[in-house]
């Protein structure tokens, strides 16, 4: 069987804040194609290792490598994107005048805009992608609908279905079913493991019952360092991370 291949690699980043070390020696290896769930208390550095790894926060040291043996850890967050590394916040970001296929083209234009040969008009090809991006996220009987007028979770799946028309290697989550109804949530676990099918997917989260219900392998951090790293199943069963979760 051959080794998956690394598609990310953080080593050894440390992150500081006016002296104080919001990350420790962390290291966080990502193979292609993996959907991975980093968790941990309230301030354990999980959003920072996501700005490091889109370079929105410089680390202290240590180094990012994308693909093997690109180096982008001094890169600027525009150019990390163009490489193929999305990131999405917590709230949902998309154009709420705009109806869902207008995000969904412009979008797509943007990612064209990095290929400046193409040309701007769209394509049978192009709306193939649109349609096939909105069967995925269940939003295609809504396709007229304005962005701002669909439900919560639908936002932030239109947001994901934006982020997908760009074609990333990497998508960075930060905890996107916060705020989600229970069925949403349970959509969006499905989402995520048809998305990691093609691409890696890294999130953030809280929600414990939707990290059970959906995670194969699981990343704990406290106080900035790596706790523990394994299935679901060694996740739980370590008592270093049921003290941290449940206090000593
Ligand atoms: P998590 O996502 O695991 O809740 P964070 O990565 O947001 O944790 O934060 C880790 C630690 O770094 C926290 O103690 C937080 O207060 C601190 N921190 C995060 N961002 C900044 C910042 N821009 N300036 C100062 N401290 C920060």
């Amino acid at each position: 069987v051959p080794e998956p291949k690394v598609i990310l690699s953080c080593e050894d980043i440390t992150v500081e804040f006016d002296g104080f070390k919001a990350v420790q020696r962390m290291s966080l290896k990502l193979q292609q194609g993996e959907l991975r769930f980093l968790i941990g208390p309230n301030g354990a550095g999980k959003t920072t290792m996501l700005d490091v790894i889109c370079g929105k926060t410089r680390p202290a040291s240590g180094r990012v490598l994308f693909q093997g043996d690109i180096e982008i850890t001094r890169k600027k967050e525009h150019q990390i994107a163009e490489l193929g590394i999305g990131r999405k916040f917590q709230a949902p970001s998309v154009f709420a005048g705009l109806s869902v296929a207008e995000n969904l083209e412009l979008a797509m234009k943007q990612n064209r805009s990095v290929w400046a040969t193409m040309r701007a008009a769209m394509t049978g090809e192009d709306q193939e992608r649109i349609d096939r991006q909105l069967d995925r996220i269940g939003l295609r009987a809504k396709t007229a609908w304005r962005a701002g007028s669909l439900s919560h979770g639908e936002k932030q799946w239109l947001e994901i279905g934006m982020m997908l028309l760009q074609e990333p290697s990497v998508l960075l989550l930060d905890e996107p079913v916060a705020g989600m109804t229970d069925k949403e949530t349970d959509l969006t676990g499905e989402l995520l493991r048809d998305i990691a099918n093609e691409h890696t997917v890294v999130v953030v989260e809280h929600d414990m019952e939707f990290v059970r219900n959906f995670a194969s392998k699981v990343t704990v951090m406290h106080e900035g360092q790596l706790l523990k790293e394994g299935t679901m199943e060694e996740v739980q069963q370590d008592d270093r991370v049921a003290e941290v979760y449940l206090g000593k």
